[in-house]
This record gives C-alpha cells, sequence and structure tokens, in this order.
C-alpha cells in the first residue's frame, strides 16, 4: 500500500469520454444544466481497480510516478474517491497535480468570466481537497506538495494578489511545498526529505537550466489518459505570454517513444496523441521540421494506434514545408481514421501584435504574411483532413482596437474552415508574468464581436464535424454519442440565440447591451456601427 498518493480531482481523472479534446469542457461552468450532465459529457469518472487505482491516469503524473517508483519510493497514482482507502492512515505524503487547479487559465477565465460562474475545474479541485480525510490526514501531519502545470496558482505571490485564494489555502491547512518546473528529478529529493520528516521548502521553481535530460526523464510505468504519449519537451519560438518557451528544447529518441505507446496498448489502448508543443518540430534543432525524423515517428504511432491525434502544431511550421502534411495524412488516415485533430495556437490576425507579442511564431515568414499564411494553413488542414481547434488571445498588454479588427476580419476569412475557433482572455504567464491580468469587466464592444462570431462559428461547424469525431465508435454506442453530443450542441445554439449573441460574418454591428431600464433591448432597434 502506497505511503505516497497522487492524485489530481475528477475533471482530470477521465477519459472525456476518450476525447482529449472534450476535457476544454471542464473548464467551463455547469451553465444551466446541472453538473451531472457535464460529468457525463466532459469528465465521465475513471475506471479503477480494487485498490482505487486508475486505469489510465493523466500523463504529467503518471512521469511523477514513474521517477518515484524508479528511485524505489512506494509511491502510487490514486483515484481522488478513492483517497479515503489511504488517509488518514498509510499516506505520508499527498503529491497534486493538474492543469488548472483554481480556473485560472486562459479557457476557464474566459467562460466563467463570460457566464459569471465558477468553473467545473475550480469547483473539483476545491471539493477534492475538502473532502474530510483529506483534511483529516493533512491534520495529522500527512504533508502536501503541488505540483504541475498549475503549481504557480498556490503560490505565495498568487495568495497576495488573490485573497480567495489565500482563503482556500488556509482553509484546507496549508500547501506543504509548491514545486514550479519540470520535477522528474527533483520529485525524488523532496519526497525522501519530506517522508524524513525533514522541512520542506514552501515554493521551488527549477530552473530550464536544471530541467532534465532525455535520458533523465523517466518512462510511464502505467497507462496515460487517451494513450498521450510525449515525444518531447520545450519550444524554442519564444512567445513573450508563454511559459513552454523557457524550457530547453529536447526530443525523445523512437524507442523511448515506443515504449510508452506500448505500456498504453498492454492496457488496452486503440489509439494515442503524440504531445509536443510543436509534433512537426520533431527531431529538429531549428524551426525547420525534419521530414526524415518526422515521417518514422507517425509510422510507429500508426504502427501502434489504430487512431492517431496531435496535441499541437504551429501554423508557421505547417506552412514551412506544405508538402509534409499530404504524406503524413497517408500515413495516419488508413485503417478505420479518416481525420485527426490538433491544438494550433493562432493568437491573433493582425501583423503588428506579432510582431510585438510573439514574432518568433512566425518565422521564417515575415509578421505582414501571418493572416494570409493562416487561410492557407486553414485550407492545407482541412484538405489533408484535419479539424483543429484554434486558440486565440484576447486583452494582451500591446492589443489596441485595430488589432482585434484584424482578428475579426480573420474569423470571417475562416468562416468555411472545418474547425473551432477559440478566443481566450490574457492570463499573464511566460515572460509577461509582472503584467495585470486582462480585465474581464473591460472587455470593448469589439472584443464582444469576437467572442460572439467565434461562437456561432464553433456552433455551425460542431454539428457537421460530430460524424467524424466519433467515427471510432461502432454502431449504437458510436450513434449515442453522437446523438448526445447534437442535443447538447442545440442546448448551446438556443441559448446563444435566445441571448442574442449569435453572429454572422459581414454584418459588422455590435449589439449595444444599455442596462438603464429607459433603454429595454425590445424598445431598440440594434445599431449598425461600421468598423471600417
Ligand atoms: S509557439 Fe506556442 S509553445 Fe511555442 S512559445 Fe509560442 S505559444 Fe509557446
Amino acid at each position: 500500500m502506497p505511503e505516497v498518493v497522487l492524485t489530481s480531482d475528477w475533471t482530470m481523472m477521465s477519459d472525456h469520454n476518450g476525447k482529449e479534446f472534450l476535457g476544454f469542457g471542464t473548464t467551463t461552468p455547469a451553465l444551466l444544466l446541472p453538473e451531472a450532465a457535464y460529468r457525463r459529457l466532459f469528465y465521465p469518472p475513471m475506471d479503477c481497480d480494487a485498490d482505487g487505482f486508475p486505469r489510465e491516469a493523466p500523463y504529467g503524473l503518471r512521469k511523477i510516478e514513474a521517477a518515484l517508483l524508479e528511485a524505489g519510493i512506494d509511491a502510487r497514482i490514486v483515484h481522488p474517491s478513492h483517497l479515503h482507502r489511504y488517509m488518514p492512515g498509510e499516506a505520508k505524503l499527498l503529491l497534486i497535480s493538474g492543469h488548472d487547479y483554481l480556473g485560472l487559465n486562459p479557457p476557464s477565465t474566459t467562460f466563467s468570466g463570460v457566464m459569471k460562474k465558477t468553473s467545473l475545474n475550480r469547483i473539483n479541485f476545491m471539493r477534492m481537497m475538502r473532502q474530510p480525510h483529506v483534511l483529516e490526514a493533512h491534520r495529522r501531519g500527512m504533508k502536501i506538495i503541488a505540483g504541475g502545470p498549475p503549481a504557480w496558482q498556490l503560490t505565495e505571490e498568487t495568495r497576495q494578489k488573490l485573497p480567495w485564494v489565500d482563503a482556500f489555502v488556509r482553509e484546507i491547512g496549508g500547501i506543504d511545498a509548491v514545486v514550479e518546473g519540470e520535477a522528474d528529478l527533483f520529485v525524488v529529493d523532496i519526497v525522501r526529505k519530506a517522508l524524513a520528516g525533514e522541512p520542506l521548502p514552501a515554493h521551488v521553481v527549477i530552473s530550464p537550466r536544471d530541467a532534465p535530460r532525455v535520458e533523465q526523464i523517466p518512462t510511464i510505468h502505467y497507462a496515460s489518459i487517451n494513450g498521450l504519449t510525449e515525444i518531447g519537451r520545450g519550444c524554442c519560438r519564444g512567445c513573450s505570454f508563454c511559459s513552454v518557451t523557457q524550457r530547453p528544447t529536447r526530443w525523445y529518441p523512437l524507442d523511448k517513444i515506443e515504449q510508452e505507446i506500448l505500456v498504453n496498448v498492454r492496457s488496452g489502448q486503440h489509439g494515442g496523441l503524440l504531445h509536443s508543443d510543436d509534433v512537426m518540430f520533431y527531431g529538429s534543432p531549428n524551426i525547420m521540421p525534419r521530414e526524415e525524423k518526422l515521417l518514422p515517428l507517425m509510422q510507429l504511432a500508426k504502427k501502434h494506434y489504430d487512431h492517431v491525434g496531435w496535441s499541437h502544431v504551429a501554423v508557421a511550421t505547417l506552412m514551412t514545408k506544405p508538402n509534409l502534411l499530404p504524406k503524413i495524412h497517408d500515413i495516419l488516415c488508413t485503417g478505420n481514421q479518416t481525420w485527426w485533430g490538433v491544438e494550433i495556437g493562432v493568437e491573433t490576425g493582425s501583423p503588428r501584435l506579432i510582431t510585438k507579442a510573439m514574432p518568433g511564431k512566425v518565422a521564417p515568414f515575415r509578421a505582414s504574411q501571418w493572416p494570409e499564411l493562416v487561410v492557407q494553413a486553414a485550407g492545407l488542414l482541412n484538405d489533408n483532413s484535419v479539424y483543429p481547434a484554434c486558440t486565440f488571445i484576447v486583452g494582451l498588454p500591446q492589443e489596441t482596437e485595430e488589432d482585434v479588427i484584424q482578428t475579426i476580419d480573420l474569423f470571417e476569412d475562416l468562416w468555411d474552415f472545418k474547425a473551432i475557433l477559440v478566443p481566450m482572455f490574457f492570463v499573464p504567464l511566460g515572460h509577461l508574468k509582472q503584467t495585470d491580468w486582462f480585465r474581464r469587466d473591460a472587455v470593448s464592444e469589439r472584443q464582444k464581436e469576437l467572442f460572439e462570431l467565434a461562437l456561432t462559428h464553433g456552433l455551425r461547424h460542431s454539428r457537421t464535424l460530430l460524424d467524424r469525431f466519433f467515427e471510432d465508435r461502432d454502431g449504437l454506442a458510436g450513434a449515442a454519442y453522437r446523438t448526445l453530443f447534437a442535443r447538447f450542441v442545440d442546448f448551446l445554439t438556443f441559448i446563444a440565440r435566445e441571448k442574442g449573441v449569435l453572429h454572422e460574418p459581414g454584418e459588422h454591428y455590435v449589439p449595444h447591451r444599455i442596462e438603464s431600464p429607459l433603454h429595454h433591448p425590445e424598445d431598440m432597434p440594434l445599431p449598425t456601427i461600421p468598423v471600417r
């Protein structure tokens, strides 16, 4: 029985109905429907064995578990509903990880800001930490260490900025240590200290200089959610708002990747996601894709998985060697796979903003080419059966009204692009960490128009993409999933229409939402305001 327990909350400990993309749904609040409906759609519970060990677990947590097991430490990932088996009692240490503990990352702040409700990830994280057996174990001396990408949300600095975070951390009896950065090596030291009863550092930031080398990064021992397998770490594009850019770039050799894929295949997984901050950079020391590295990686993944997806790719990388994508398509879209998905950070339609905040994003092209590059990449992607989620940043400190208008123009040019366009509020990460957060009560009318266009575009294309999305589910199961999600899209469309937030391209109007009792919207025709 483990003396070191690792866990994540329920929104993380789920396979999201076998579709990683549906994990986005956990960053929303439960709007009008009960939380159970959202759980069914976006984070159904993960199966566990008799000990409460989940069949699949978040990849990052699996890495930490592997590092501890290889150091001879008795550690296991436990499902958050089964923590009571080990605490209070055997567990001397609880390691927590997640994606967005308190709903402070861009998607959660955007959805909760627009809907004015608490996001599901925050609700579930707080619920997990407030479980009586967790509180009691902590009170009796069990230490808690927080890590993973959202570790910054529990630091002293964040607690000082956000009093409600401080109140929550006090309520759960404090966090003994917060660890930021790549902890594959460091975790063994801090866990040994904690088990020996030595004092722990309250906050540790592992610098990129101390990031582990490839051969020091452990191989997972148990299955990861949705067969996710890391192929490398780091990104050299240097965007000012991104923390990833601070890490050195490292690529795993194929045999290391294959070992992890096989761990997942042996646990019964038929599909998997290749993870890196730009999959098409695999094996490259610079910003030029290397075909001789990339194609063997795709062949390897397809040899073991029926369905292969990607986590991220960059527009400029796609367009640097546009003839590579058709070759990858011919490898991946065989058997019963006819498409794949990926997340792409498009961020803006404004060349000026590219130059100011993310000049590396467009390399080796010029910033002035950016909108045209994005439109061409959209055609290339859809022609090769790739249907991405494209994220945009709203409210960067350098953003002007003209930048937003250029992004609106880009959305209109992408109107027939089969994809989901996701604008998100800026959250200071990376080099901009000291910058004030974008205030969601300061959303301009232009920015509202942008959100409404994205919503209308997304609802329109969700409908057409649903059939493909569940192509790996046969017969009744596939039909049931398609029906379930089609009804949800209908529900969202109904709500959006009722609220008057659907917005077609070319209208170029900004609905007035004047709250004064003298101006009921029903009494006033919506004015049309030219934006150019
Ligand atoms: S391209 Fe993406 S991962 Fe790389 S630095 Fe920019 S935002 Fe970060």
